[in-house]
Parts: C-alpha cells; sequence; structure tokens
C-alpha cells in the first residue's frame, strides 16, 4: 500500500528503539523494572504506533510521538507487564463456586497451614514413626474415613482424574453400564463419555433420557460388564415424567451379580443442607451408608477445599486404585494436601465448618446479611455525589454454582448501578480492567453486583474503582 506524505512525516517522528531507551532511562518508576521488560515495552509500544500510521495516518496524532508521551506509554506497558497473570479478583456475580473465578476460596486454617507447610519441609512422604518412606495418600485417608464414613479413602488432583483413575482401575476393556439420563457434561470439556473412552472402559448406556428402571441395568448385564456406574445430575435436573434407579437399588444388584458400583458425585458435600433451607444435594456419607463402592468428588466444590479429587470407599477397591500407576500421574501436590487437611478437620465440628469455609457461609449467607453490605455499598456510592449514577437496591438471586442445587434461587439483595450516558457494558468493561478487577453481570439493562460473594473488606474496593470510572467519564 502506498504511504501518502502524512503517514512518513509520522513514520519519521518515531524516534529508535536506543534513543527511547535514554529517555526512558531517568524515569524513576521504571529503575526498578528489569531492563529487558522495558526494552520489550519499548519496542511494543514502537510497534504499535508504525502499525497504526500505516492502518490510517489519522489513527495517531502528533501529540502522541511527543517524547514523553511515549516514554508515559513506555512506563504504562511495563508497569502492566510486571503484573502478575493470575491475579485475585473480586467476585461480585453472586455465584459462589464460580469455575472460572477459582471455584472456593480456602479457610483462614487451610491458607496458613499451605503457607506454613509450603515455607519448610514436609513429611510429605515419610513416616515420621517409623522413620521411613511414607505415602502422600495416608495424610488425609484416617480424616476421609471418619468424615464419610468409608472404609479407605485417597485423594488425587481432581474429581475427573478421579472418574478415570477409578473407571482404568475397574474396567479397562469392560463395559460400564450407566443411565442414558447420567452422561453429564462439566463446563470446560469434562464429559462423561468421553472421559469413559480414555479409561479404556466400554460405555454401555441404558434407559432413556428421562427415564431409566432397574430391569434397563439388569438387561444390560453380560460377562462383559466390569461396573455399575451412577453420576450425580450436578448441573442439570431432568423433570417432570421421569424415573431414576436408587442408591440402594444400585448396590443391591451390584452385590447379587458381584459388580462393583461407583458413583460420581460431582460436587461432593458433607453437610444435610436442607437444614439451612436449602434444597437436598446428596451428602458423601449418604452414598457411603447406601454401600457404594467407590465414591468420588470435588475438593473445591461445595466442599469449599483445595482443588483435589477425592475417592473414598471399600478398601478393596482403594487397594487396586492406588496400585494403578496412572496414580502417579494424578498425584496431588503437598501445598494441596495442606490445604484439603486443614479444610477437612473443620468438618468435624459442623458449625465450625459453615462459619469457616467461605463457601459454605456465602452459600448459607441470609439475604438480611446480604441486604446490610447491598445498603453500604450503595451509601458509598451515593456519597460520591454525582446525579448520573443511579443506584438501586434489586431483589434477585444468586447461584451456588460449580454444579450443585442448579435449580435451586438463593435469595439475594443486588445493588443495580446506572451512570446517565454510559452503558452497563461500557461499566462493566472499566470494572473488569480494573486493579483488582471486579466481576459483575449484567441484567435488565442494569450493572449488577451481588454482594453475597463480595466480602466485607472489598466493599470499598468497588466504590473507589467506581469513583474513578466516574471521575474519568466526561460529563
Ligand atoms: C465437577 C464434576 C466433575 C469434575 O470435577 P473436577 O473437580 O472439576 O475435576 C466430574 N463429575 C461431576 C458430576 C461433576 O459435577
Amino acid at each position: 500500500m502506498p504511504i501518502d506524505p502524512q503517514q512518513q512525516h509520522l513514520l519519521r517522528r518515531l524516534p529508535g528503539v536506543d534513543q527511547l531507551l535514554l529517555a526512558v532511562d531517568e524515569k524513576a518508576e521504571l529503575q526498578s523494572i528489569p531492563r529487558r521488560v522495558v526494552t520489550r515495552a519499548i519496542r511494543e509500544t514502537l510497534e504499535d504506533r508504525r502499525r497504526r500510521i500505516l492502518e490510517q495516518a489519522t489513527a495517531v496524532s502528533e501529540s502522541e510521538l511527543a517524547p514523553a508521551a511515549l516514554v508515559a506509554a513506555v512506563t504504562r506497558r511495563a508497569t502492566q507487564m510486571q503484573r502478575y497473570n493470575l491475579t485475585r479478583v473480586i467476585n461480585a456475580t453472586g455465584v459462589v463456586v464460580h469455575t472460572n473465578l477459582g471455584r472456593s476460596c480456602l479457610a483462614r486454617e487451610a491458607i496458613d497451614h499451605m503457607t506454613a507447610v509450603a515455607a519448610r519441609y514436609a513429611n510429605l512422604e515419610f513416616n515420621l514413626e517409623a522413620g521411613r518412606r511414607g505415602s502422600r495418600y495416608s495424610l488425609v485417608e484416617a480424616l476421609l474415613c471418619e468424615l464419610t464414613g468409608a472404609e479407605a479413602a485417597m485423594a488425587v488432583n481432581n474429581n475427573a482424574g478421579a472418574v478415570l483413575l477409578c473407571l482404568d482401575t475397574l474396567a479397562r476393556g469392560k463395559e460400564v453400564i450407566i443411565s442414558r439420563g447420567e452422561l453429564v457434561e462439566i463446563g470446560g470439556s469434562f464429559r462423561i463419555p468421553d472421559v469413559m473412552t480414555r479409561s479404556g472402559a466400554l460405555l454401555r448406556e441404558v434407559g432413556t433420557t428421562n427415564r431409566t428402571h432397574l430391569r434397563d441395568y439388569q438387561q444390560a448385564v453380560t460377562t462383559a460388564t466390569g461396573l455399575l456406574l451412577k453420576v450425580h445430575t450436578s448441573n442439570y435436573a431432568i423433570v417432570g415424567f421421569t424415573a431414576a434407579v436408587g442408591l440402594a437399588d444400585m448396590v443391591a444388584l451390584g452385590r447379587q451379580l458381584n459388580l462393583p458400583v461407583m458413583e460420581d458425585l460431582g460436587s461432593g458435600n458433607f453437610i444435610d443442607l436442607t437444614q439451612y433451607g436449602l434444597a437436598a444435594e446428596p451428602t458423601v456419607q449418604e452414598s457411603v451408608a447406601a454401600g457404594v463402592d467407590v465414591v468420588t468428588f470435588s475438593g473445591d466444590k461445595l466442599l469449599g477445599g483445595p482443588q483435589a479429587g477425592l475417592i473414598v470407599g471399600r478398601k478393596e477397591i482403594l487397594d487396586q486404585v492406588k496400585a494403578n500407576p496412572l496414580t502417579r500421574a494424578l498425584r496431588i501436590d503437598k501445598l494441596t494436601l495442606a490445604a484439603l487437611e486443614a479444610t477437612l478437620r473443620l468438618y468435624r465440628d459442623e458449625a465450625q465448618a459453615v462459619k469457616r469455609i467461605p463457601t459454605l457461609r456465602m452459600l448459607l449467607c441470609q439475604r438480611p446479611e446480604i441486604e446490610g453490605k447491598a445498603r453500604c455499598l450503595a451509601e458509598g456510592l451515593r456519597d460520591l455525589g454525582d446525579p448520573r449514577l443511579e443506584v438501586s437496591l434489586r431483589d434477585l438471586t444468586s447461584r451456588a454454582g460449580g454444579g450443585a442445587l442448579p435449580l435451586m434461587d438463593l435469595p439475594s439483595c443486588c445493588v443495580g448501578i446506572r451512570l446517565a450516558g454510559h452503558s452497563p457494558n461500557r461499566i462493566e468493561t472499566l470494572l473488569r480492567k480494573g486493579q483488582p478487577p471486579i466481576i459483575g453481570r449484567i441484567e435488565d439493562d442494569l450493572y449488577i453486583i451481588d454482594p453475597r460473594t463480595v466480602q466485607d473488606d472489598e466493599l470499598d474496593i468497588i466504590v473507589a474503582a467506581l469513583a474513578e470510572i466516574v471521575k474519568r467519564m466526561p460529563a
């Protein structure tokens, strides 16, 4: 493409990298940033200006190419490059177990224990009693058994890994019978049928999407059958004309045919949520008590701990699972184990657990408390005194997320924000790109903040971020 005289003029005004390096050397803010980062920021800034000039001469003004402006742009870029890619965010979505936002915030006890273990050597695989090699799997086994009533237990990297490991151990090259109504897809492309294929197990679907009967399982059993599998339909529900086979019947059938029964619970849960007014979510204890041979669940969904896959069940089965070489590829690391052990210990006292574990606390948080936070936030925003800022309280609902309580709306009191002359999308973008990023949602053309998932000390940060936006927005 031919370059016009104005473009040529602008391109000639761009300094060289070395020239700009000398200019930025005087910038105090850049002294602590590694040279290679600064050089890279310079190259990228110049490249960006050059590209924009070549695209369209009018895209770049003369003043943008002034040395001071270029130095400022380099400083911004270099500072940005020094920020962590993985950063804390404020979850104002009201989705408690938000997979994209890291699922569960850890309890103080878990964080402290993790930090303590991280900074020092630990008895990760060393048996202090015997003074010789130990197993990392023994560190939470007794605790998991105590809490769930199972004979044996282990923890691996995540629940998808736990499912894979169990299927590979129990049903490699054999058929696994599962109801058509339970062929779950979890967000992030975890699909039960795909995991099965990977494990080398053969999927044998029975029943229909909405109805599966015991006779469907019975008729599907052959000498090739290796396992009966039940998967908790964690992120959806089939309602209306439905039938599913209960755990007790499946266990009885398994016993009768000498086949192991496995259940993937998805979001593992130790607490009867109905006593707090929530819908029933199956508990791990119920599955164990029903006689299921092996149960898998996540550490970081409703349980509120770190990412982990927990496997509990009969000793004979767990012995086989532990002996599978795949275990080595799915092994849990010491920081996760530390956080997991501390989280599990909190469950020894349920009253403590619901207070100390943030996921449970937010899930069980009652409307009056949320309304208190909403009022506090709304007041802070009104105190900014900008007539363009319209703030209202809204009766909306939060969600549990993480594939739990899919049909349950949790009543919440949200703050709706409108800034006259600007779209809610604009507010959403600016808050999302701030420091720390604030993630809310848009509903009915309003920017919505759900205080359920906002921590008390984050309310001021939200007010400050909006104050900054209001200040920058032209009236
Ligand atoms: C979430 C979920 C999984 C996957 O668990 P991760 O911990 O994300 O690996 C598997 N099965 C079910 C039913 C789930 O809900």
